[in-house]
Formats: C-alpha cells, structure tokens, sequence
C-alpha cells in the first residue's frame, strides 16, 4: 500500500512521442460485442521510437501490424496498454500506419466507451459512447490525450433496424444496405481536427425532428433533435425553438464586441428580426416533425440517418456556406411553396435588412458543420457531453416534456447553450489535459451563465448562482471546505470524473468572473477573442489563457490566478468601517482568513455606502490583496448601511458586524439583490443561531415581520423569484453547523411561527401567485416570469404546510389534484408527504403508480422520497428500492433517490436505521458506478464537525468498506473515502481507541 491520494500527477501527461494525423475506423457492430478495425496514422519527431503505447483499455486483441514493419506486441492489461514493439527502428519525423483489429463489449452499467443505453420496445439494442475524458481507449487502441488532435473517417455497419447511425462529421457515403439486415454509412470528419474525449458513435432508435437554422447573411445549417421514439412532437418543436435561439444568440450577442453600446440596437433589431422571420417561414410551410420527418406511430422506421440528410437540404446547405448567391436562389424556391405573395415579400425585406445589418456587427462563434445534432441519452454520468456536432444531454433534460420540472426546465436551456458553445470553447480551443479541464469549463459556464440572464433577467440569474454557494451539503461552499475539497487545478486525481465538480463547474467560473470583474467586461471579451484566435484548432494551457488576457487589459493576473486555481477553500474576509463626520472621510478595513500555510487571495472587492433612502453615496470596485487591506473614500457623507460583495463580487464569505436596524434596512433598500439577500441571510443567520443555543427559545417579532414584509413585496418576487425567501438548514458557525437535524427543526419553527401569525395572509399571497402564474403565452420570457411566479407560490405554500392542520392539507391535497404543472405537483407532493394527514400513504401509493409509468416523473418522484424529512423517511425509501420500477445501474434512479437520501444528512447520518441503509446503498453502488457514488460518498465531509455521538459510527462505516473494497477496480471511491478520513482525524482516532486502527490509512 503506498501513500498516494491520486492515480494521476501532472508528469503524467508530458509531450506526445509522436504527432496523431488521422484514425480511419470501422465499426462492425452486433448485440453484444463491436469488432472495431482502426488504421492510425502518426508522424515521429525528431526523435526515433522503437515502441508505441497506445491506451487500450478492456479490449479483446485480435490482430495488430504496421504498413511500414514487423511489429511484435505485448498487452499489459493492468496498465491498460498496448505496447507496440517495431522490429525496425522508426527514424525521425517518418510518416507510420498501426492497424489494429479489436473488439469491445459494452455493458449497461459501465458508462463510458460503448455501452447500452435504454432499448425502446422492439428494437435492437441502443447503443452509444461516452468519451470523456478516457472513454475512447475503452472503444480502440488509440492515444487517449486531449493533445492528440487528428481528423477522422469512421464507416459504421450495423443492424438495418436502427433508425440512426451516428458519428463526428459529415455524411461521406450514403447510408446503404451491404446484406440483408446490415447497413453501413461513412463519415468523414476533417474540418475540425478532433481530440479523442470528443469522439461519439451511436446506433439506436430515435424519433428525428429537424429545424433550418439561417444565419443573418441567409447560410443555413441543421438543426437536428434524437429523441426516444414515443416523443411529444409538439416539446420536441419547442425544444428546437430554444435550441435555434441559443445558437442564434450566441452569433448575435456574444464576441469580441458584445458589449459595445453603439451596436447594442442593432443587435437587438437583429433579434427580433429573426424572430419575426422563424414566424414567418414556419406559417409559409407545415413545420417540419409534424410533416415528412415524423416517425410512424409505431416507432419504427420513418426516416434514417444519411437518407434524411440526402433527402434534405444537407448537402445544398453545405455547399451554400459562404456562397450567397446560391443560397439565395434555395431560399426563393422555398419561399415561392405554397406562400402567400405579400408574406414571401416580407420575408425578403426581413432577409435583406438582416443581411445588411450583419455586416455591422462582429458576432459571436458561427457553427461550421452542416448538422448539429442533440442526442438524448437516458443513462449518463453527465448531463450532457459535447460531443462535435453530437452533443449528448440526459434524455429527461433534452426537452420541456409535460413532466419536465421547473429546475429541470432551466437546467435544459442551460445545458443547450453550454453543451453548444463547447463548440467554440473547449472542441476548437481544448485544454491541454485533465488538469485544464477547467479551461474548458469556466467560460463555457460563464456564457451559459450570460443566457440564463439574458431570460430570466441578471438579479435572478445571480441570485440563483448565489444559493448554488452557500446551499449545504451541495453547494460550493460547503464542498470547497470540506475534506473532499480538491482544488481548481488539483496537486492529481484517480479518474477524470473527480473533476466534475462544483469546482470546476461553479468555483472556476466565479474565478473567471472575477477576471472579468478585473479587466473590465469590454476588455475581457477582447481577451477571449484573443485567445479564441490563437489557439483554434489546438490546446491551449492554463497560462495561454492568462497570458492573452494580459496581454488584451495589461492587467497583472497570474499571481492572483495561481492562488485561485491551486488554493482550496475561499477567503472569509471580515470588514469593519469608521467614519469621520468632521472630515467626511469613509475607511473600510479588511483582514482576510486563509488556510494554514496558504496564502491570501486577491480579488475584487464592490462595496457601496448607501443612504437611507436606498440611494447610493458611492459605489466602489478595489482590487484586494494581502492579509489585510485599508480602502479609503474621501468627502463623504454618513451612510445608513454599508453594501458589501455586490453582485457578489468575489468568491468567499464576508463578516460584517452590522446591526439588525441596519440589516433590516439593507433587505428592503439595498439596489443590489445580492445585497439584499446577503442582508437577509444575515439575519436568518442569527435568528437560527439563537434559537439553537437556547433551546426553547421563540422566533422573534422582527423576523417574522421581515419575512412577512419580502413575502409582500410583489416587485422584489417577481424580479429575483420565490427563491429570494430560501431559508438553509444551515447556520455559518461552525458549533451548530453539521447538527442536521436540530438545523431542520429551527427552520420549521420559524416558519410555523410565520405561519401561525399570518395564516390569512399567506393563503392570499398563495392565491396571488397562484394566478400569477398562469402564463399569457407560450415565449421563453414569459415561462421565465411564470417560474418565479410560481417559486413565490409554493413558498407560501411551504410555510402554510408547517401548520400541519386539516385545513392546510386540504388546501395542499387541492394543489397536488389540480395541479397543471409538475413542479407545482411535487411541491405539494412533498408538503403532503412530510405531514400528519391521515390519507397521506394513499396519495403516495397512487402517486407512486403513476410516476412509475414515466421515466422523468420517476426520477423526480424518486428524488422527493430520498429528502422526505418524515418520520418514516428511511423506510420509503427501502421500499422504492425495492420497487420493480428501481433500477440501480440507471443514473438517474441513483441520483435522484440515493443522493437526495445521501444529503438528506439529518437522517442518512443521524439515524441508526439511515445509517446502515446508507452503508448497504454504499457497498451496492461501488461496483455498479464509481462516480455516483463518490458523490455520495461527500455526504461524509464534515464528521469531525459532527456531534462527537456520531463520530465512531460513521468512520465505521467508512473503515469498513474500505476493508472490503479492492483499491486497483475502485480506486476513485476508495481514495475517496481515505481523503474523508484524514479529513476527519479526530473522529478517526476516537474509533481507534475503540476498534482498533483502520490499516488502509497506515504508511
Ligand atoms: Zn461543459
């Protein structure tokens, strides 16, 4: 046993031996196993090799030869390595073709390389790849690096039943029969040189619906949605519609210009133009999906991939790019069908001034494929994977199906722009390894970030990024600071997948927030472009991106990102003020908290002195370093309140002694929401904290009154959203911090104590939301405004449940009966399910037995029972385990019931019975999927903060399945857990007092 907490170190992924040219591939593909032919051409330096390693992992190796000489080989399986032996030494810069014949085996449970999605009835089996991050050498011998940029022509062979064969590239040979029940299709991807994480190929059954998109200058691509075959038409027209406009905002406003006012108008009008166009040519021809695309009610055959593309405009489209008169002409003949002469007019007035206009602008990243295709797929690790004009989004997020949940509904638009914007950042411009993932990420996340405003309005969208932060259990906070914390760019990690993280995912795009905060945004855009620029088609590191941000704003940036990207944890900064009426001088201090041998971070730091009427004296934005720092505004006068971390300005936590009178004011005054809010937790913060240490104590008047007071206030709702009122179980000292369940009781009491001085009120503020929530029409702006509506609503509907009496039942049963919408279902679902109604078991099992008949309503159901907070919460969820509806090696049903079980801590750690159904979930789910279970397994960050009664049990649990599992088949779970218990020292050494000394932890 040796020491090391990683797998991989950075010295593992130094400089290629060779030069990756190009893969030619041919899938052979059968029920269970895929022979798959590959002819890989490398270049040597300037050295010469004598061997090649390729990574090959699981493979059966049938044959392996080179064109150029005799090759011996030697697969060491363990290391998943084919090493290729040349009988004669390859000399420098010599151009070499390995050829390898293998084969795979894919499973339902190992998501990566080929493996089985969900069938639909009746059809052949569904298979398709993952590829991230080592998924390819699961699949070919290859070289598995992200610097191994090559072109690729892939020949798939499968069973003629599939409605679709799917990999990168362009159509190159149609789609044909070779011998009854084999199809075989090429494709050829040489625009775009591809890394081997980006790599894709499915063969399935889908319901196919398309959509043109048209550029302003008039070229057009395809927009293409695979679905399961059963699919709604009409969600699936609407999730092309929010596809379309994604892709179209990304043109229109984003780029190196973005931010320029001047040109704000037109890209405004240009918006709108287009919307005015879609309309257009959608009345002028019946959509497609409801016409010649559609499949047969059946799920069989309608249309198949390449004859589709044939068939319609792929080619012509291609072949229009860049040609503007041949375009043109197409559209003319499609305008001229079945179109009325005043509304083909239009259209060309429409066309022309967006074409003018375009030569305006300089837009954002412009797609270079001729299709663009959104795969659903049911079982993943991820909730979507850009894969090169394929992108994979989880099938219960590809599109607004009537099941769909509010949070689900926003996390599929998101996942669209993002998974879309990859194309830019990430598959054209790809970090250079594992360790620059979050290269790939923090833009694209920053971007998607700007969309997400773009709908639902910037206070909303920041305010929402704000609760990911401080959530317990899931949030970034509470992960970046416990023993599971790695760093943006960590010392190593066992498996890429450690890397998906909120780390990477939130912390790294709040890093790159903070840049943008320090150049300023007009620059920082400039800087991307810059980067974008010089970096297309290969990798770029980690300094590359620094440097051409430097470069662009002449600002200094890579001390400060080197204390962001390697340091865990965030800067906890406490600030006091003082104030000078004889001078009118205003000094803020601050003295930040760093790690124990780290060092203190730098960051932007937006504050405001604000008067009593709300209104600003003076807003400042202060680069911060050092231990401490003085910030010093001149001929002031005396502010009201103090605004500080606007818009949260930088990621960590601020202490500000104010005084409940100012924080008071600072919620219902401050012009900056985030301000607001942070006032507001401030407060609860207190509030809770007393409550707990004396126990017995009420909820004050001023709480109530406040939360009375923001549940009023219309304006402040329907701008930030229902999600303005999010009380946490949670309190930031450090003595209450981990007691779950003591957390949850005090959150009750005080709403109960809302609730019972307000209980007419709230029932009218349900009933305004109610009807607020009923949308006008059917745009994303007002589904935006809809969903806030609807937050406010089920808050008040929370807080009423508290109550726990008849007449709240009836109104929470009334809601779950009439219910139009999901979200609105489950929330009152989950009321009903924590209280004492005397028919509660009944609605759950006729619940129950209608969510099991869907998939998506599954796992939202499944997720509800995993949090129940009800008295037999560990119970419910043994039982939908048991279900024949559970199925442990789909993702979906393991995040949804074991990890909201897992964060329900209160009762997955606090309870005898939640521990060792956590302990049995724990030992089931290794084998079956390492990553999820990491997940889980960071339910375990915090024991030592934990009450000393739960220390033993709980390294026990840990301890214990560290015996039993076998370091070399899980390493990422068992190195997991090994970081979780030298995170927890304390509570480790009380258990081995007791039980002896856990060996794995011994050097
Ligand atoms: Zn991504």
């Amino acid at each position: 046993m040796n020491n090391r907490l990683y797998k991989y170190y950075p010295e593992d992924f130094g400089e290629l031996k060779v030069d990756v040219l190009h893969m030619d591939l041919t899938f052979d593909i059968y029920d269970d196993r895929t022979n798959v032919k590959s002819v890989l051409r490398v270049r040597t330096k300037d050295e010469p090799i004598e061997k090649l390693e390729l990574n090959c992992k699981d493979l059966e190796i049938r044959a392996v030869s080179c064109f150029q000489s005799e090759v011996s080989y030697r697969y060491r399986k363990d290391d998943a390595i084919l090493e290729i032996s040349f009988r004669d030494l390859i000399p420098p810069n010599t151009e070499i073709a390995v050829i390898t014949d293998t084969v795979c085996r894919p499973t339902k449970n190992i998501l990566e390389g080929l493996y089985y999605d969900e069938t639909p009835a009746g059809a052949p089996p569904q298979q398709i790849t993952q590829c991230q991050q080592w998924g390819f050498q699961r699949i070919v011998p290859c070289i598995d690096d992200m610097t191994a940029k090559c072109t690729y022509r892939t020949t798939i062979i499968a069973d003629s039943r599939y409605t679709n064969l799917i990999t990168n590239g362009d159509v190159a040979v149609e789609r044909h029969t070779v011998k009854p029940g084999r199809d075989k299709i090429v494709y050829d991807n040489s625009v775009t040189p591809m890394a081997t994480y980006l790599f894709f190929l499915g063969v399935g059954t889908y319901a196919a619906f398309k959509r043109e998109f048209e550029y302003p200058d008039g070229s057009t691509f395809m927009l293409e949605l695979l679905v399961p075959p059963d699919s709604d038409a009409r969600a699936a027209e609407k999730a092309l519609d929010i596809l379309h406009d994604c892709v179209m905002w990304v043109y229109v406003f984003t780029g190196p210009e973005q931010y320029d006012e001047d040109r704000l108008a037109i890209r405004q009008l240009m918006w709108d133009l287009v919307r005015r166009r879609e309309k257009l040519k959608i009345e002028a021809k019946p959509r497609p999906g409801q016409g010649e695309d559609e499949l047969g009610g059946d799920g069989q055959v309608g249309k198949r991939e390449g004859q589709g593309e044939r068939a319609g405009e792929g080619k012509g489209e291609r072949a229009g790019e860049g040609e503007g008169e041949g375009e043109r002409a197409g559209e003319g003949e499609r305008a001229g069908e079945g179109e009325r002469a005043g509304e083909g007019q239009e259209l060309r007035k429409i066309r022309d001034e967006l074409s003018r206009l375009d030569r305006n602008i300089t837009p954002g990243y412009r797609y270079t494929g001729t299709v663009y295709r959104e795969i659903g797929m049911q079982n993943s690790d991820f909730g979507g994977m850009e894969n090169v004009g394929n992108t994979t989004i989880t099938t219960n997020r590809i599109m607004p199906f009537p099941q769909i949940t509010d949070p689900a509904f926003e996390y599929m638009i998101r996942v669209k722009v993002h998974e879309y914007y990859h194309n830019q950042n990430g598959s054209e411009v790809t970090g250079r390894s594992p360790f620059e993932i979050w290269l790939n990420e923090a833009v694209t996340v920053h971007i998607e970030e700007q969309y997400h405003a773009f709908l639902f309005g910037e206070d909303y969208q920041r305010l929402q990024r704000v609760l990911d932060l401080l959530a317990p259990a899931s949030g970034t906070f509470a992960l970046d600071s416990g023993a599971a914390s790695m760093p943006i760019i960590p010392d190593g990690f066992n498996d890429p997948n450690d890397l998906i993280t909120a780390v990477t995912y939130v912390k790294s795009p709040e890093y790159v927030r903070m840049v943008e905060s320090l150049t300023g945004k007009d620059t920082f855009v400039r800087g991307l472009d810059r980067y974008f620029k010089k970096f297309q088609h290969s990798n770029a590191s980690t300094q590359d991106w620094i440097e051409a941000m430097e470069e662009e704003s002449g600002v200094a940036l890579k001390e400060i990102s080197e204390t962001w990207l390697r340091q865990t944890k965030f800067p906890v900064v406490e600030v006091s003020a003082e104030y000078d009426k004889l001078t009118g001088k205003f000094t803020f201090f601050l003295k930040q908290h760093f790690p124990a041998g780290g060092k203190p971070w730098e960051f932007p730091f937006r504050a405001a002195l604000v008067d009593e009427s709300g209104k600003d004296i003076v807003e400042v934005l202060e680069r911060v370093s050092g231990e401490t720092a003085e910030i010093l505004i001149e001929n002031v006068g005396m502010p009201s309140f103090l605004s500080l971390n606007r818009g949260y300005s930088f990621y960590g936590k601020l202490v500000y002694r104010a005084s409940q009178e100012e924080l008071l004011m600072q919620v219902r005054k401050d012009s900056d929401i985030v301000g607001r809010f942070t006032a507001f937790y401030t407060f609860v913060d207190r509030e809770k904290l007393r409550l707990l240490r004396v126990p017995g104590s009420a909820p004050s008047e001023d709480f109530i009154e406040l939360y009375y007071r923001l549940l009023n206030d219309r304006q402040l709702l329907e701008r930030a959203g229902g999600q303005f009122l999010t009380i946490f179980e949670s309190v930031e000292d450090e003595e209450f911090a981990h007691h779950y369940q003591a957390l949850y009781d005090v959150k009750q009491k005080l709403l109960k104590a809302v609730a019972g001085k307000y209980r007419s009120s709230l029932i009218s503020a349900y009933n305004f939301f109610e009807n607020a929530s009923v949308p006008r029409d059917g745009s994303l702006e007002e589904t935006a405004r809809v969903i806030k509506s609807r937050q406010a609503k089920n808050i008040c509907l929370g807080v009423l449940a508290t109550l726990d009496a008849p007449d709240i039942h009836a109104l929470i049963k009334q809601q779950f009966e009439t219910a139009t919408c999901t979200t609105d279902r489950l929330s009152a679902f989950a009321a009903y399910l924590n209280s004492s109604a005397p028919d509660k078991i009944e609605v759950l099992r006729a619940f129950e037995a209608e969510s099991k008949k869907n998939l998506i309503a599954w796992e939202a159901f499944l997720s509800v029972i995993g949090s129940n907070s009800s008295v037999d919460a560990v119970e419910l969820v043994r039982e939908m385990e048991r279900s024949d509806a559970f199925r442990i090696e789909q993702t979906n049903d393991q995040r949804a019931l074991y990890g909201s079980f897992a964060r329900n801590r209160k009762k997955s750690l606090e309870t005898e019975e939640g521990r060792v159904l956590f302990a049995e979930v724990l030992r089931k789910l290794a084998p079956v999927n390492e990553y999820t279970t990491v997940n889980l397994l960071n339910a375990f960050a915090n024991i030592d903060q934990m009450e000393i009664k739960y220390h033993i049990p709980l390294v026990k649990i840990l301890a214990d399945l560290l015996a039993e599992l076998d370091p070399q088949k899980y390493p990422s779970v068992y190195n997991r857990i090994r970081k979780l218990l030298l995170g927890a020292p304390a509570a480790v050494e009380a258990y081995g007092i007791v039980q002896g000394k856990i060996p794995a932890l011994q050097t």
